[in-house]
């Protein structure tokens, strides 16, 4: 016999996870098996990550038992599902890192299964054909004050109730005009329990079955049976099904099925300054409010690829946030530092320009080049230096020289001040161009020799450190500067609907800026921090050789803690 542990391999413990280790325990299963169950009607959001990170984790923590976490797409609502959110979904989860592996399953697959188990239900007296219009039996159902009231069809015999059943499925009627619903009990003080529809006739088509079905069963009724016949042990959704596990329960205690799973719940994800809800990103795209489901100001998990957010610290910061009952709203700031956090220690330093004025460096001769050695990553020294050239003419940033300083704390370039080009030499500014409204055209400097690697001469105060682009071999670049897409904290909160809440300056492109020569050849994707001016990705579409474009990912440091606190 083996010993393997049964303890998951993760520390942190939150309820599930106590649940699946107590059900180990106990005999429940010998192996969790869970799934995440994508309705593919649109791109998978930050929240689904939360829930990615739980179902795809637990089965990774129990990998030494053989556990496994099952993609399915819960397709069994013919009208608003589309292929190209299935393959979306599928490309977002493997770029979190998760793996579903042979476990790929359509809920529309066993369309015969589901109606199989309502056949078992009418059978047994379990499940009844009702007639009545929509309004007829919403007010029969009551309210959570009132019990409900049977339905005259409710006392049908089973042979009825299966010729009923099979004129619904052979197209019979219209649309709305027959439905199957469990019986269950019209007084339940839980509305979910009292004979809820089970099945329904929809005439649209369905991506995967086409014309073949006309009846479709209920979320509530499906998913139970799916996550049965794929013996899911754990069933994990968020808060909002809470209501709904007694009619989970039900279906799972009374149909033919292969395999008993619980559902549990836990809080979804909500994050401030945020829209969640696949309805309202879908409105922002056909409304054209944004550039698509993965512009880099979406919450999604494309958007933020684009963005040049690492899959490391979405996962971080879910795992960060936790698990529980309790449903909160999540500073949008702590998925911003997860970002940071890990691009500032892996991502690697380049020098770009945002807005570019020439500076002449007067006492060295008009053909001086010179091969400066920078280091990649200060914070991680073995990675090395790269090699940049330094020439007469460079580009600094504008607000990197002022001629007058405002004050004393002012340490970069001004008339007769010291700083040291990044990498390179001290440099004293000496003189510079105005144009007729008294911005400066061109700065001029002089280097101060054998400073490289030294300290400025005695007297000499060098305090600070500027980036700047040769611009002889810098190349121009478009980048664009993206900012919180709302500017409220809670966006659904507005009494004027969620859109009155976006922020108009959420994007900014900067089409003249200058980057190091190095920046025109890495491929899309690439990320890195340009100093000083924050961590920049190559867009992932529109980045070429021939017209680098660079989106911001974030800034060093978070701007709007700082502004709100001023
Ligand atoms: P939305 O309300 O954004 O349209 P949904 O719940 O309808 O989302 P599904 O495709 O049905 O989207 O969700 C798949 C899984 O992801 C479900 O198990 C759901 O509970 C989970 N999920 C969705 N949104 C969140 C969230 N904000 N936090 C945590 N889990 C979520
Ligand atoms: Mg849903």
């Amino acid at each position: 016999m083996t010993n393997e542990p049964t303890e998951p391999t993760a520390t942190k413990r939150d309820f599930i996870r106590e649940m699946v280790a107590h059900d180990l325990a106990e005999g429940y299963c010998e192996v969790p098996i869970t799934r995440f169950p994508p309705e593919p009607n649109g791109y998978l959001h930050i929240g689904h990550a939360k829930a990615i990170c739980l179902d795809f984790g637990l089965a990774q923590e129990y990998k030494h038992l053989g556990a496994r976490c099952h993609l399915r797409f819960d397709d069994t609502n013919p009208c608003k599902e589309d292929v190209e959110f299935v393959n979306s979904i599928q490309e977002d989860i493997k770029w979190l890192g998760f793996d579903w592996g042979d476990h790929l399953y359509f809920a529309s697959d066993i369309f015969q299964f589901y109606y199989d188990c309502a056949i078992h239900l009418i059978e047994n007296g379990l499940a009844y054909v009702d007639l009545q219009d929509r309004e007829t039996m919403r007010a029969l159902r009551g309210n959570v004050t009132t019990p409900g009231t049977d339905s005259p069809y409710r006392d049908t015999t089973p042979a009825e109730n299966i010729e009923l059943f099979t004129a619904m499925k052979e197209g019979k009627y219209p649309e709305g005009a027959a439905v199957l619903r469990a019986k269950i009990d019209m007084a339940s003080s839980n509305m979910n329990m009292r004979d809820p529809v089970i099945y329904r006739i929809s005439y649209d088509s369905h991506h995967n079955t086409g014309t073949q079905w006309c009846i479709y069963p209920m979320y509530d009724f499906a998913h139970p049976l799916e996550d049965a016949y794929e013996h899911i042990t754990h069933s994990l959704c968020t808060l909002e099904f809470e209501n709904h596990r007694p009619l989970y329960d039900w279906a799972i205690e009374n149909c033919p099925v292969p395999a008993k799973p619980k559902q549990r719940e836990f809080s979804r994800l909500n994050i401030t300054y945020t829209v969640m809800s696949k309805r309202k990103l879908r409105q922002m795209v056909e409304d054209k409010l944004v550039a698509g489901w993965d512009d880099p100001r979406m919450p999604t998990l494309c958007g933020m690829r684009r963005r040049g957010y690492p899959a490391a610290a979405i996962v971080e910061f879910c795992q960060g946030v936790g698990i529980t009952k309790f449903n909160g709203n999540t500073d949008v700031a702590r998925l911003e530092n997860s970002v940071r956090s890990q691009l500032n220690t892996n991502a690697e330093r380049r020098m770009a320009v945002l807005a570019p004025l020439k500076l002449v460096l007067s006492n060295v001769p008009e053909d001086f080049e010179e091969e400066i050695s920078v280091a990649i990553n200060p914070e991680k020294p073995e990675l090395g230096h790269r090699q940049v050239k330094l020439t007469r003419e460079l580009f600094i940033e504008k607000e990197d020289f002022m001629v007058t300083p405002p004050n004393k704390k002012y340490k970069r370039l001004s008339p007769g001040a010291c700083v040291r080009l990044r990498g390179g030499y001290c440099i004293i500014a000496t003189d510079y161009d105005l144009d007729d409204e008294g911005n400066v055209t061109e700065l001029r400097a002089e280097i101060i020799p054998d400073t490289i690697g030294n300290p400025a001469p005695e007297g000499i105060k060098c305090k600070a450190a500027i980036h700047w682009v040769s611009s002889k071999y810098g190349v121009p670049a478009e980048l664009r500067l993206y900012d919180r897409l709302f500017g409220d904290e809670a966006p659904d909160a507005n009494p004027e609907g969620f859109l009155a809440s976006m922020n108009k300056d959420s994007l900014t492109i900067i089409t003249d800026a200058i980057v190091e020569p190095s920046l025109a050849a890495v491929a899309p994707e690439f990320l890195c921090q340009f100093e000083r001016t924050g961590y920049f990705v190559a867009d992932r579409y529109d980045h070429s050789p021939e017209k680098p474009v660079f989106n911001r990912s974030v800034g060093l440091r978070d701007s709007w803690s700082k502004m709100n606190k001023s």
